[in-house]
């Protein structure tokens, strides 16, 4: 289970970042609620939904695509964070096994 993200209180995720892999994503107020952007400055990364805290281990050209995957909706399950990962939509992909 994935712990619930509590956009309330926007508390930190203690979650690292995948990119600089020194700050950990924090949410911060966006235009649409919130965001969950590196603390390290400089690097910039964030992801727009909730990290899970795990990492995509959907298979691009025979490597691992290690990036952090984020939680799903109602009806899309999690998925990665990464917008060019097939695994953005998981739902569209037909299930491996
Ligand atoms: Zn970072
Ligand atoms: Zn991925």
């Amino acid at each position: 289970m994935t712990k619930d993200c509590k956009f309330s209180d926007l508390e930190p995720t203690g979650i690292k970042c995948t990119v600089c892999k020194k700050g950990t994503l924090d949410p911060v107020r966006g235009r649409f609620g919130p965001i969950y952007k590196c603390t390290r400055k400089g690097c910039g990364f964030y992801v727009e939904t909730c990290p899970t805290g795990k990492k995509c281990q959907f298979l691009r050209d025979e490597k691992k695509c290690g990036a952090l995957m984020v939680k799903g909706t109602k009806t899309i399950p999690n998925r990665c964070s990464d917008k060019t990962c097939p695994n953005r939509s998981p739902h569209k992909l037909v299930k491996q096994k």
